[in-house]
């Protein structure tokens, strides 16, 4: 089933980290996602490579949210794709005109040095090549139709698409990470509870609304397809739970000053190796150094929101 959609892998950080997804019809393309600047001339790459088509064959750009490892390189499609328009969140799309912010907001979660690494120099997006998404509207694309749904809990300005057809959802953030290389055995799936939206209940929220919208198969941005409702179900499940122990964390750095985001890195690492036989995966002996960016990110997201909490 997953044949009529191809996930190409856009290389950031590394190989299986972080996808961009395109449909192609009638010799034209539907991109959900861009990755980053690198990670989108990548895409474009594999692209040619498994289908002939070139960057002017893309006709379309669906933006989960505006995260720079989803969307930095949607303003350098604009400039490789003349034909192509950027479907956004409303708070999305007003970033991706004027990225100034989100670019402020980056650099002081990664740093200025590692910013520029992993994202380069953000190009704009040309207001007038930005379509907005409302909630529960749907875009028709040459017989396939995507439906939006605002989702938050990850990001204020998050949504995920749904291409009723083969009842494909992507997600973004919003149902949390999962890298194939971080198991042995079975997946382990990670909620995204980075700065600066980060809101538990609200992300519990949206895992429930993927759980229950009947769902056949989820296309993760980190990373790859998971297939089938058992599946799902069984990452939801993960979901809920460590979402209640990322919550039980943020209470933690609201009621200890001495907590340290070091401390909820390795809580949080050990709430998922002490969680591996409750759900069934076997860690890779790489899971720990794998999954060390989002731990990272995610207890500063903690933090954070513990902070704005109070
Ligand atoms: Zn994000």
């Amino acid at each position: 089933m997953a044949d009529d959609c191809l996930l190409l892998d856009s290389g950031y950080v590394r190989d299986e980290f972080c996808a961009v997804y395109a449909y192609v019809r009638d010799g034209r393309v539907m991109l959900v996602e861009s990755s980053t600047n690198a990670g989108i001339d990548r895409a474009l790459r594999l692209l040619r490579e498994k289908t002939g088509l070139g960057s002017d064959a893309v006709e379309g750009l669906i933006l989960t949210h505006v995260h720079l490892d989803h969307a930095g390189g949607a303003g350098r499609l604009l400039q490789l794709a003349p034909d192509a328009r950027v479907y956004a969140h409303p708070r999305a799309a007003r970033h991706a005109i004027d990225p100034a912010k989100l670019v402020a907001g980056a650099t002081v979660v990664y740093g200025a040095e590692v910013f520029q690494r992993l994202y380069g120099d953000i190009v704009p997006c040309a207001a007038a090549r930005v379509v907005v998404t409302e909630h529960d509207t749907v875009l028709d694309w040459r017989g396939l139709q995507f439906r939006f749904f605002h989702t938050r809990g990850h990001a204020n300005h998050h949504q995920c698409i749904f291409e009723l057809g083969s009842k494909t959802l992507f997600t973004g953030d919003s149902f949390g990470v999962s890298y194939p290389a971080a198991c042995t055995s079975g997946r382990v799936f990670v909620p995204a509870t980075s700065p600066t939206d980060f809101d538990a209940e609200e992300a519990q929220k949206t895992v429930r609304f993927v759980r229950e919208l009947g769902v056949a198969r989820v296309g993760l941005t980190h990373m790859g397809w998971i297939e089938g409702a058992d599946a799902i179900a069984g990452a939801a499940d993960q979901l809920k739970f460590f979402l209640s122990f990322a919550a039980y964390d943020l209470k933690r750095f609201q009621s200890d000053p001495t907590f340290t985001e070091q401390e909820c890195v390795s809580l949080l690492w050990e709430g998922i190796v002490g969680a591996s036989e409750r759900f069934g995966y076997v860690l890779s002996a790489d899971a720990r150094e794998i999954l060390d960016l989002d731990l990272r990110v995610n207890a500063q997201g903690l933090k954070y929101a513990a902070g704005r909490v109070s």
